[in-house]
């Protein structure tokens, strides 16, 4: 299908990009990798007045490790997350989880601020800032504020962006040397994308579960923490028996989604055996 006509602006700074969404935020739409934005419009499932290119924008674009946190520019692709060494070195679940992502075509022009922002409910990158308890940093022509990662998604395709505010960075709290991170999902056979996909968090401390950390996409309407599992589990023996209850845990207290490809009920199902099989991971 053809779009509706549309105006076609590239910002060329951060300040440019957030002045244009602030004369018309409705009619306004910005577009990064462009891999779900363009068949939206095709679709005219969105039929916005502007299109306001925004990947000539240098301070959203880049990976900073510090000594205490770890920034992300919004228009850092999937194929720059999977590719670098420093990011690597300290949180190894970002090549992990950007490995799981589609094919090469679509890791080399999709942005993890497109997929943050978009909320797809079976997207990779929200379970994963939701368990290394990421901050996202937005910006609007009153100012910039950060939101937790917990707090952005708040429905299906739904996030706590206003329409005037562009998400410009993450920002992750850099975790203890001895915090271990994993991903992992199950993938819908012709999408990729997560029919179910956990993304877990574990400090060990003399065999008890010091420290947990879940997040959860695919399940429901929007990515979710893991808390019911977390708590049960922090402070308590790290036995495969209080794995398996966490996870079970979670799983009845998850309303999933239900379509034509998985049941709610085959859905929950996999919210256990995912959180049981990435916790176990972890912890081995
Ligand atoms: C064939 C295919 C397979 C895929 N498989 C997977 C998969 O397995 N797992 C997965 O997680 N994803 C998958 N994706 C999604 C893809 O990886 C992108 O993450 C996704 O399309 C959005 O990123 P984008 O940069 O292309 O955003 P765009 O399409 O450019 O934008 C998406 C939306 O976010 C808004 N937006 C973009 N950037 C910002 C910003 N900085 N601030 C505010 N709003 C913004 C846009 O206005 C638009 O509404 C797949 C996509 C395709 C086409």
């Amino acid at each position: 299908m053809i779009p509706a006509a549309f105006d076609y602006v590239r910002a060329g700074s951060l300040a440019e990009a957030i002045d244009l969404l602030r004369r018309d935020p409705d009619g306004t739409k910005l577009v990064a990798g462009g891999h779900t934005l363009i068949p939206t419009l095709k679709l005219r499932l969105a039929s916005p007045a502007l299109l306001v290119d925004i990947r000539g924008v240098a301070e959203m674009k880049g990976i900073l490790v510090g000594e205490d946190s770890i920034g992300i520019g919004a228009l850092t692709t999937h194929a720059e997350l999977l590719a670098s060494n420093a990011l690597h070195q300290v949180l190894p679940i970002f090549r992990q989880a950007a490995n799981l992502i589609a094919d090469p075509q679509v890791r080399n022009r999709g942005t993890i601020g497109g997929s943050l922002a978009n909320a797809d409910p079976a997207a990779d990158w929200p379970a994963i800032v939701i368990a290394l308890k990421a901050e996202l940093e937005v910006a609007s022509a009153s100012g910039s504020r950060r939101v937790a990662a917990n707090d952005f998604f708040v429905d299906i395709f739904s996030t706590a962006l206003e329409p005037d505010e562009v998400l410009v960075a993450i920002h992750i709290p850099r975790p203890a040397a001895d915090m271990r991170f994993t991903y992992r999902k199950i993938r819908h056979p012709a999408s990729g994308y997560a029919v179910v996909g956990v993304a877990a968090g574990l400090r060990v401390n003399v065999g008890v579960a010091a420290d947990v950390s879940i997040g959860v996409t695919g399940a429901a309407g929007h990515a979710f923490p893991g808390d019911v599992a977390a708590k049960f589990l922090a402070g308590k023996a790290l036995s495969q028996g209080n794995i398996e209850e966490a996870a079970r845990l979670q799983s009845a207290a998850t309303e999933c989604l239900s379509d034509r490809y998985a049941s709610a009920e085959y859905r929950a199902s996999l919210v256990r055996t995912e959180i049981t099989r990435a916790l176990l991971a972890v912890a081995a």
